[in-house]
């Protein structure tokens, strides 16, 4: 499962674009710092893989395995 940690993101955009599920959009609220922080469109599509965690500058993605999927 991935958790956005919305309080940290500044909006970069680098998780939504490097998303190989292409399961991240920005989206339409702004988080305390007035950056629009991403929304995952699709959860069931999630792999898992960390690469949004990976790429995000503020560490503002969390990913976790486990739940259902093997
Ligand atoms: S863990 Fe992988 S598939 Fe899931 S949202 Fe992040 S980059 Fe996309
Ligand atoms: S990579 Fe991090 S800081 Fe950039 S939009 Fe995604 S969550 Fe926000």
């Amino acid at each position: 499962m991935v958790q956005i940690n919305e309080a940290l993101c500044k909006g970069c955009g680098y998780c939504v674009k490097f998303c190989p599920k292409q399961i991240l959009q920005i989206g339409k609220t702004r988080n305390r710092r007035g950056h629009f922080y991403p929304e995952m469109t699709h959860e069931s599509a999630c792999i898992t893989c960390a690469v949004c965690a990976m790429m995000c500058p503020e560490g503002a993605i969390e990913v976790s395995k486990g739940g259902d999927d093997a």
